[in-house]
């Protein structure tokens, strides 16, 4: 079973996860570059049966007021500001982690890209990247042709 570690910046808030991944996504909607304070979000979401916090775990804001029109919690560690991931309540089960928190993060490739319509004029994309309009929505998404 593959096995993953992760940290916020202060170590406050520690984490194991035994298992694979769910789901690897970039985000580039307004929510994701408002909450983080950059052009997009990338996240590795697990099971969250499979994520052991070792010590606290972290806090949480929850946004009622979104654009997508749904809420969203975004976690974070409130010592340092590391932004630990987010709770997506539709998502039952499961939990979004900042690939940034991860220890094994140099490993992790993402392909899929949602919310492209939203991205920043910058914004680039991988040779083997796929890139939706809006959301996934379980791979039934509108894709963008996009400049690779
Ligand atoms: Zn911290
Ligand atoms: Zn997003």
């Amino acid at each position: 079973m593959k096995e993953y570690s992760g940290r916020c910046r202060c170590e406050k808030i520690t984490f194991k996860v035994s298992g694979e991944p769910t789901w690897k996504v970039n985000c580039n909607c307004n929510w994701c570059q408002t909450t983080s304070g950059s052009a997009f979000r990338s996240f590795v979401i697990f099971n969250e049966d499979d994520i052991t916090y070792l010590n606290e775990r972290p806090a949480s804001y929850e946004d009622t007021k979104t654009e997508h029109g749904r809420p969203m919690s975004n976690l974070f560690c409130s010592t340092c500001g590391t932004i630990v991931g987010i709770k997506v309540p539709i998502m039952e089960g499961r939990q979004h982690i900042s690939i940034g928190t991860i220890d094994q993060r140099k490993d992790i490739n993402i392909t899929c890209n949602i919310w492209g319509q939203e991205a920043l004029q910058f914004t680039g994309y991988s040779k083997d990247a796929e890139v939706y309009k809006t959301g996934y929505w379980g791979g039934t998404g509108e894709k963008m042709e996009i400049e690779k």
